[in-house]
């Protein structure tokens, strides 16, 4: 590795976190949301940090069947259920959780005719109307379901718009949820990241975290609680003084209202940094927070050093996020939200895995 950046990841903030859900929730099951690759921290490694997870939630064949060529025998559910009706078989082999959220999956799988008990989750549409049942075609489809395949093991969910934006028609979506499925005797599941925090009485049978389990999407009354598991890190590969009145990087968008240090920190979006995070979006170095100063390039990113002229050098660490730097803070000034941030980190980034508890966080 010649370039000095890379993505740290810290296996034991995973296992820290997802212990941590559990306690949150001590009385469901867990699905582990590990699609997008981990959220980009690599679905293998988050797997096996999360292996007392009770299943792993994925977002296609592909992901699944990677968790079973690695060996994990866990429940693994299909977050968008298939895509093309020829994908059934494999997942009958595999024995996955599969997710019937459109009246045109139920014909595939009344056409498929599994053999084996397998597992489905009814999607109901609660006023997201992204996927998902209107009650109709949910009555319609769970009558079709019980009378050609009596064998399948049926279970509900549904997914909420806006926890964090609107508790009034959270509300109201988890009241549609309850009103269809209360002639229903089956496991259920509400709650992603969001409500598991904010909203216990959604726990029901199963919780869906994502975001939380890689530290980010906290709210401010669990940060102590969860740990940021990956840590973008880079150096300052240059250092100078212009005078005020110089402008700094591409369309010359800062001007030095003094004479200025200016860094270059060996990182842009040709790595996953956004490259619409204005000047004055922090980043720490030595653990200092500093300012960006001027547009984010392909490959640099250029710093206002001048409050803390004295104490940098060349070499010196470079954190755009992560530890001591919340992800969510930076996604904000990007006009983005941490789940982007974390899945753009581009391949040209190598990863490093590290081991550090808790305790031993500052
Ligand atoms: C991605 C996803 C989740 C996880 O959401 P977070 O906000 O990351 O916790 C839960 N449920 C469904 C259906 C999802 O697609």
């Amino acid at each position: 590795m010649s370039r000095p950046i890379c993505a740290q990841i810290n296996l034991a903030a995973l296992r820290h976190n997802l212990t941590q859900v559990r306690q949150l929730a001590p009385h469901s099951k867990i699905w582990a949301v590990i699609k997008a690759n981990g959220y980009g921290h690599g679905i293998v490694r988050v797997a096996q940090q999360c292996s007392s997870a009770d299943g792993f939630a994925v977002a296609s064949l592909d992901e699944a069947l990677i968790l079973r060529q690695q060996g994990f025998l866990h429940r693994i559910l299909l977050l968008e259920g298939i895509f093309q009706p020829e994908e059934m078989p494999l997942v009958e082999q595999h024995r996955l959780d599969l997710v019937l959220h459109s009246p045109h999956q139920v014909e595939w799988l009344l056409a498929y005719q599994p053999k084996f008990a397998l597992k489905v989750w009814l999607k109901l549409d609660t006023g997201m109307h992204r996927l998902g049942f209107d009650p109709v075609s949910f009555a319609q489809s769970m009558l079709k379901i019980r009378n050609s395949l009596p064998q399948l093991r049926l279970n509900l969910m549904s997914h909420f718009a806006s926890v964090t934006e609107d508790t009034v028609f959270t509300r109201q979506q988890q009241v549609c949820f309850e009103q269809q499925a209360k002639d229903y005797q089956c496991p259920m599941s509400l709650a992603n990241s969001a409500a598991l925090q904010r909203l216990p009485q959604t726990h029901l049978d199963w919780v869906r975290p994502g975001i939380m389990l890689y530290g980010a999407g906290i709210m401010p009354e669990f940060r102590s609680l969860f740990q940021p598991v990956l840590t973008f890190q880079t150096q300052i590969i240059s250092l100078k003084w212009i005078a005020q009145g110089e402008a700094v990087g591409y369309g010359q968008t800062w001007v030095a209202q003094k004479p200025s240090l200016i860094g270059v920190a060996a990182a842009g979006y040709g790595d996953g940094y956004p490259r619409h995070a204005p000047s004055g979006t922090p980043v720490l170095v030595n653990n200092q927070r500093v300012p960006i100063a001027g547009r984010v390039s392909m490959d640099m990113l250029t710093l206002d050093l001048t409050a803390i002229a004295g104490a940098v050098n060349i070499g010196d660490p470079v954190v755009l996020w992560g530890e001591g730097l919340p992800v969510d803070e930076i996604a904000e000034k990007a006009g983005t939200i941490g789940y982007e941030l974390l899945c753009g980190i581009t391949q040209r980034v190598p990863i490093k895995e590290i081991e550090r508890e808790p305790d031993h966080v500052r």
